[in-house]
């Protein structure tokens, strides 16, 4: 399991690639929601989104341990931030995308410096492809979630949550294949275990929720939710089990409530946040948290979205 001092070792690792994103208050949010509210703004992160901190550590400790060449399977954030992290070590990397990837994309992971290749439609066909190119030539596959470098890298948010506000009772984060929060939840349940940590998920993709209720990592078919980093069918191998010790719960919100939610923290905060993390916000506006007089810090997860 990964622990605190995974953490601290990804802080030292990632200092030099990542910033330290500000934590911004909102008025107007907070009368809505009758709380304190604040948003951890990783979409002011390098690359657009929080998946740098993961990458990073993980493509560096790849390169330390000799790999010269990096992939991975994504077209979204992830594939950004490995070719952005790859590019800046001087290693040639691959992302492999699938044949409907939109062209804006492409050329992210073009003007960071990496190559794409396409295959297939589905997770299933890229992801053994990303892997044997790896293992072809020399070099490192690196996942979007389900590794313990990974999970440290996301879990530095909430030690800087931490350090950044006193006094904070609730920190509200969004799960795709968990990654995120349970790195965020180790950080804070190590740390000060008072500090609550509620997970949110789009209705139509609540594999994490149902998973929780089972017990066991249950799936659901493909999703369409616009939040579309949380298209994830089930939840990791590594992360569940962190989720499933220490998560205080996992609240659901609906597909009009998270376009609301991103609509407002547009033309309220001026700040353009993508639909991933919007989810978080949308929870504290339609009252999914029940929780008034609190210090809730929503995670913003990113920012990446087309304007046209
Ligand atoms: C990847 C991603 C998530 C979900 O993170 P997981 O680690 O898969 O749970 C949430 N928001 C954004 C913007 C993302 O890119």
């Amino acid at each position: 399991m990964v622990t605190m001092k995974d953490i601290q070792s990804a802080r030292e690792q990632i200092a030099d690639v990542v910033c330290q994103t500000p934590i911004l208050s909102s008025f107007q949010l907070s009368k809505i929601c009758g709380n304190q509210m604040f948003l951890k703004s990783e979409h002011l992160q390098k690359t657009g989104s929080f998946k740098i901190r993961g990458a990073t550590n993980k493509v560096k400790n790849a390169v330390r341990n000799g790999a010269t060449f990096i992939t991975a399977a994504s077209s979204g954030n992830h594939g950004q931030a490995v070719a952005y992290i790859a590019s800046k070590l001087g290693v040639p990397s691959v992302i492999v995308v699938p044949e409907d990837a939109k062209d804006t994309k492409l050329n992210a992971i073009q003007s960071y410096g990496g190559k794409f290749e396409k295959c297939g439609w589905t997770s299933a066909e890229r992801l053994p492809h990303a892997k044997a190119l790896a293992e072809e030539n020399d070099g490192v596959f690196v996942p979007p979630y389900d590794d313990p470098l990974i999970i440290a890298g996301q879990g530095t948010i909430g030690a800087e949550i931490l350090e950044q506000l006193d006094n904070v009772d609730m920190v509200v984060v969004p799960i795709g294949g968990g990654g995120l929060i349970s790195g965020i939840l180790t950080a804070i349940k190590e740390t000060n275990p008072r500090v609550l940590v509620i997970g949110v998920e789009p209705e139509i993709a609540n594999d994490t929720y149902l998973s929780l209720k089972n017990d066991k990592i249950t799936s659901i078919p493909a999703t369409s939710t616009i939040a579309d980093g949380l298209r994830t069918s089930q939840p990791g191998d590594l992360t569940f089990p962190i989720v499933q010790k220490y998560v205080d719960d996992i609240v659901l919100v609906k597909e009009e409530e998270i376009e609301e939610a991103q609509a407002f923290v547009l033309e309220r905060m001026k700040q353009l946040i993508e639909p991933s993390s919007a989810v978080t916000a949308a929870a504290a506006m339609f009252d999914k948290l029940k929780v008034r007089d609190k210090r809730i810090v929503c995670v913003i997860s990113g920012g990446n979205v087309n304007v046209r």
